[in-house]
């Protein structure tokens, strides 16, 4: 079910736009069940009390948590199961934040990235995206949500902007703890302007190479550093948010000198924050990640060149909920 059917079918069974907003907001709060006793009964008209339990159903129907993986930082990475049995990863962050999945899998094909490896298995209806949210809001609150799970958000638009629309309205979370995360699509930066509710946006930069980064994410658009950070600008200007470039941190691959270079000449006076994320281990790829000095020794050079640069510790790492390393599982896998 996507949310615009949901609120098609609520007004089919009579529901005005004050009551389509307290539903939505008892459902992304994670009270899915018997909103009808939960308010007045006088709130309702009787059809909509009718047809509730059937929606409700329906709602809860949509996903459950498999099984739990809680990290040592205080992070969880949740297995999600969703109705036709497919699998993605939401990760419960430090700070009552939620990092939740926009497909299972993912057609960019990172080279660093496990998700990524098996291809798009399919889209998430923008309802799978908010449930993740009223699952996760079951353990503890959520005050943030970043699109940065399984798959590129940008190639589920549709869904995933009905899904942001939500979270900022019924949904409660402030717009600018909404972070929508992308590799760069000029689709996305257009329509991100028009919504009603415009979030914070990270830019999977990576490396300030053209080449290199048509190696490294072999299947996003084709647009270069420049015109991505051209286009982020605007994005920034128009929201008052800074952008939020991320950048793994490869060894011998991008965490050299000529890509400091390359990073002040792309972000010098640029409305931006730079976050450079050690690479985490994936089985089966190659890639190594700098020791913590050298990436300390990067941030401090940065910072001293005028780029605002911080250094993350992707948290989850030690349950493979780590940047990079969800994946969609099979509903089998142990529980621990
Ligand atoms: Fe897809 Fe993001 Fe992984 Fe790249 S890093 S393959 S865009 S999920």
């Amino acid at each position: 079910m996507r949310i615009h059917e949901l609120k098609r079918r609520l007004k089919d069974a009579g529901a005005g736009p004050l009551h389509e907003q307290r539903i939505l907001r008892l459902w992304s709060h994670a009270l899915p069940r018997d909103s009808g006793r939960r308010l007045p009964q006088s709130f309702f008209p009787s059809s909509l009390l009718a047809a509730l339990p059937a929606i409700e159903a329906e709602l809860a129907g949509l996903a459950r948590l498999h099984a739990v993986h809680p990290g040592a930082d205080g992070s969880e990475r949740l297995l999600v199961a969703l109705a036709d049995g497919q699998t993605v990863e939401s990760v419960l962050l430090p700070r009552d934040g939620l990092c939740v999945s926009t497909q299972v899998g993912c057609a960019v094909g990172c080279q660093f990235c496990m998700t990524g490896r098996g291809g798009l298995l399919r889209q998430l209806g923008s309802a799978e995206i908010i449930a993740q949210l009223a699952l996760a809001r079951l353990r503890r609150p959520v005050r943030k949500v970043v699109f940065m799970g399984m798959g590129e958000p940008a190639h589920n638009l549709d869904n995933v902007l009905e899904a942001i629309d939500l979270l900022g309205t019924a949904g409660s979370i402030g717009h600018k703890n909404i972070v929508f995360s992308t590799v760069g699509d000029p689709r996305a930066f257009e329509r991100l302007q028009q919504g009603r509710v415009r979030p914070a946006l990270a830019l999977s930069l990576h490396t300030s190479k053209a080449e290199l980064r048509r190696r490294l994410l072999p299947r996003a658009p084709d647009m270069t550093p420049e015109e991505l950070v051209g286009a982020c600008e605007g994005y920034a200007r128009a929201t008052g948010y800074p952008i939020q470039y991320q950048w793994t941190l490869l060894e011998g691959i991008n965490d050299g000198e000529d890509e400091i270079e390359g990073i002040v000449r792309l972000l010098s006076g640029k409305y931006a924050v730079l976050n450079l994320i050690p690479f985490n281990a994936v089985d089966g790829v190659a890639f190594g990640r700098p020791s913590w000095e050298r990436c300390k020794q990067l941030a401090r050079t940065l910072h001293r060149r005028g780029i605002l640069t911080k250094l993350r510790y992707s948290a989850g790492q030690d349950v493979d909920g780590g940047c990079g390393q969800l994946r969609a599982r099979a509903v089998q896998d142990p529980v621990p």
